[in-house]
């Protein structure tokens, strides 16, 4: 195999030549020249920016093979075909290969013919690998979605650990940790469990100002949606459903609905998930209604809307799933619908999992970041950049809440007696309870528990019952009071909701959005 003149090995001009590209995006010139120069590297850029050539044209630069850990083999295989059609000579190390691929792909390491080759995290730090790489010129480690390290991430990968071992393993090799997520905390697990305190890091802005944020709040799921994809008929889009029987009943009535969707869920017959997942990518104007097994390392660059009929986890898995939208730079819109049931849930599911306590706990407090996003009356933008320690000076004015900008209310009263409801029923109860025992309604439950006789019984008449869920969720969001799990979703109070209940404390609400629905009900001027 002939090689390129050195001359013409230089970063930019590979970049034109070998990509056909005519320059550098963003930071990718500063983290390839610090790499080639043999530097190590972290990269947070947000999905779309371009950090695959942030190890690609260093692994074709330097002498000897780059080595690049990914966790899914569908994206090693993307990007090696990808690499191929370019002419860089690439491959793949993972179970899916044959027995002779696999001598192949050993034979060309072995001989130096390759410029990348991916291999799955739990082989790159293992001594059958160290074997494989003996007497193996090696360019660089690139760790992509190297979040996986951090159980702080959402997207843990306890393989991902042994990749600190690197650099005791090959020492003066230059390594890299590439990843869209950047919450602060999660930024310091990376740099401290892969070893990188002497990295360079790069950064770059998150903002994906050509997507348009929407959040509201549940009421007619279905109908809600529907309303969502008129506004993209013909386009190609992302529904993300929690459970697996939802992906397959949404997909279905989205069908007799006229809307042309395609289910994707981990339970699914591979053979008809993979023909979906291919028919999306591949064609244009399909509804792929999914669960989160979809979408990591899928690059389809006029993905129009994401529309989210649960809340995810955290606000790191929000803004990865909306951030498949739009990566073509255009136009694009994300919408949510979300109620308090969802967060019931998702504290459910974070209680009976097998984690920690202590990661437990994070995993409340990443919960109810996002929740205060979605209860937000400012800008939704600078709250999302926010989260990742990002300024942004609000009023971007492409999400709903700039577009129609939410009143506010002085809700310190209102705060009072929700939180008095609470405190007086024992904080035994969940929100739609609370909110019978302020409208004052007779029912089994507030007559069986003597809640009737109660001086809160029917003391919040002069509010709908609407904004009494509005007002327990904002509560919640403001870290007021708490869900808990253990009692099945009763509301209790945090220290902080003293400072309330002695007017320490002014309360703002966001004013319900009169709903488009069933709730339009007095909703005019
Ligand atoms: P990420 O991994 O950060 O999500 P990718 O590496 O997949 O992003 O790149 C996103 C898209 O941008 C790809 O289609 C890629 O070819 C393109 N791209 C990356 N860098 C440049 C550049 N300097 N000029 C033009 N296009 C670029
Ligand atoms: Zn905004």
């Amino acid at each position: 195999q002939t090689r390129a003149p050195a001359g013409a090995r230089d970063p930019l001009s590979i970049l034109k030549r070998v990509y056909g590209y005519p320059a550098f995006r963003g930071s990718q010139a500063e983290v390839v020249s610090t790499v080639v120069s043999g530097g190590d590297a972290v990269v947070l850029f947000p999905t779309g920016a371009g950090k695959s050539l942030c190890y690609q044209i260093p692994a074709i630069c330097r002498e000897g093979v780059g080595i690049v850990v990914s966790p899914l083999i569908a994206l090693m295989r993307d990007q090696v075909e990808a690499l191929k059609q370019l002419g860089v000579p690439a491959a793949a190390l993972n179970s899916s290969l044959s027995g002779d691929e696999y001598s192949a792909v050993r034979r060309a390491l072995s001989r130096g013919e390759l410029d990348l080759l991916y291999v799955a995290p739990e082989r790159a730090a293992t001594p059958g690998f160290a074997d494989m790489t003996r007497g193996v010129k090696i360019a660089l480690f690139a760790i992509d979605e190297a979040h996986c390290v951090s159980q702080w991430g959402h997207d843990f990968r306890p393989e991902y650990r042994e990749l600190g071992k690197l650099a005791e393993l090959y020492p003066g090799v230059p390594r890299m940790a590439l990843t869209a997520t950047a919450d602060p905390h999660t930024r310091e697990d990376i740099i401290e469990r892969l070893g990188l305190e002497k990295a360079e890091v790069f950064t770059s802005s998150f903002d994906r100002p050509n997507i348009a944020y929407e959040i509201v709040e549940r009421d007619q799921p279905r109908q809600q949606l529907l309303r969502f994809l008129s506004r993209h008929e013909g386009e190609s889009g992302i529904v993300y459903c929690l459970s697996r029987a939802k992906v397959e009943d949404t997909a279905e009535w989205l069908n007799t609905q006229g809307v042309n969707a395609l289910g994707y869920h981990a339970g699914m017959d591979r053979a008809v998930r993979d023909a979906n997942q291919d028919a999306f990518l591949k064609e244009e104007g399909l509804c792929l209604v999914a669960t989160v097994a979809f979408g990591m390392g899928i690059d389809k660059p006029n993905v129009r809307y994401v529309a989210h009929l649960d809340l995810p986890g955290s606000v790191e898995a929000y803004y990865q799933e909306t951030g498949r939208a739009g990566r073509d730079g255009l136009p694009s819109e994300v919408w949510m619908a979300y109620g308090m049931a969802d967060v019931i849930q998702r504290g459910r599911m974070i209680d009976e999992g097998g984690a920690a306590d202590e990661i437990k706990r994070v995993e409340r407090a990443k919960l109810n970041a996002l929740l205060a996003i979605c209860e937000t009356p400012g800008c939704r933008r600078q709250a999302i950049l926010a989260h990742f320690g990002e300024a942004h000076a609000g009023h971007c004015g492409n999400c709903d809440t700039c577009l129609k900008p939410v009143e506010t209310w002085d809700g310190t009263e209102a705060a009072i007696k929700a939180l008095a409801a609470i405190y007086r029923t024992g904080e035994r109860f969940g929100a739609g309870h609370l909110v019978d025992v302020l409208m004052g309604v007779e029912n089994e439950r507030t007559l069986r528990f003597g809640h009737t006789e109660m001086p809160v019984f029917g003391a919040g008449k002069d509010i709908p019952a609407k904004t009494w869920q509005s007002v327990y969720r904002q509560l919640l969001a403001a870290g007021l009071v708490r869900i808990d799990h253990a009692a099945f979703g009763a509301l209790k109070l945090e220290p902080e909701a003293r400072s309330v209940f002695k007017r320490e404390r002014q309360v703002l609400f966001r004013k319900d959005r009169p709903g488009k629905g069933k709730s339009a009900r007095g909703a005019s001027p």
